[in-house]
């Protein structure tokens, strides 16, 4: 079968990568992730990935119990640093060639965010993960997906979540939740669903380009993904 995507780039959650831990990150969940990433760069997807920090620290978190909100966004940024240092690792484990590319500048760790570089290493069929969220406070690993998928030329952003879509309220509080096959950015931003935040959906909405949630928890689900199986929701 092929891909219906050429590049995507790969939102994670950092809170995801805990699994049944109350911290830190599941080798578990990390080597599923692993797994899963092999599978579409096989098929000749180009793939760039976000990951983000929550399992590790939240700058909002932090603020609420006395951290400087910059300091702890600083903090949070070098989360997902660690996070995607563990994530290039599981997927070297599998013989796929993985670079780190940081929006904060840490040479002896990783290579600093250059476009032309990233696209460079993604035409060479290596997997990008974007670490240190923007390089900016007050912002969400969500905008910095949105930002990088829009520089690299992305043909979508594809969020993995713990639910498998985008619903009309919480189906986990509410059994009559409706789930959307697909959605506008309009509708989202008006309805004020907890989709990603207004930042990142308006980088999407504003240079067209689609996003599609889905449950990533369960293996094979990124492959359906970018073969086109209508899983999860598209916002377009
Ligand atoms: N962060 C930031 N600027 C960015 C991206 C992330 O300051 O451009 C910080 C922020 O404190 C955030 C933390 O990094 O809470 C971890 O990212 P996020 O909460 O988006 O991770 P996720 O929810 O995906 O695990």
């Amino acid at each position: 079968m092929k891909p219906v995507y050429n590049r995507i780039l790969l939102k994670l959650s950092g809170e995801a990568l805990m699994g049944d831990q109350d911290f830190g990150i599941s080798s578990e969940v990390i080597s599923s992730y692993a797994k899963q990433i092999k599978d579409i760069v096989d098929l000749g997807v180009e793939v760039g990935i976000v990951i983000g920090g929550g399992n590790i620290f939240r700058g909002l978190s932090g603020a609420e119990q006395g951290v400087d909100r910059v300091t702890g966004d600083h903090m949070g940024m070098l989360a997902t640093v660690i996070n995607s240092l563990a994530l290039q690792n599981s997927i070297e484990k599998l013989g796929v060639p993985t670079r780190v590319l940081t929006a904060i500048e840490m040479p002896k760790i990783a290579e600093p965010f250059i476009k032309r570089r990233a696209q460079r290493h993604l035409e060479k069929g290596r997997v990008v993960i974007f670490g240190a969220g923007t390089g900016n406070p007050y912002f969400t690993t969500d905008t910095a997906a949105a930002l990088r998928a829009i520089e690299i030329n992305a043909d979508v952003v594809i969020k993995a979540t713990k639910v498998d879509g985008i619903y009309d309220k919480d189906p986990v509080k509410f059994k009559d939740a409706k789930k959307y096959k697909t959605i506008t950015y309009t509708e989202v931003l008006n309805n004020d669903l907890k989709v990603m935040d207004a930042a990142a959906i308006s980088l999407c909405r504003d240079n067209k380009l689609p996003l599609i949630v889905f449950d990533s928890l369960k293996e094979g689900n990124i492959e359906k993904v970018v073969l086109g199986e209508k899983i999860g929701t598209m916002v377009l």
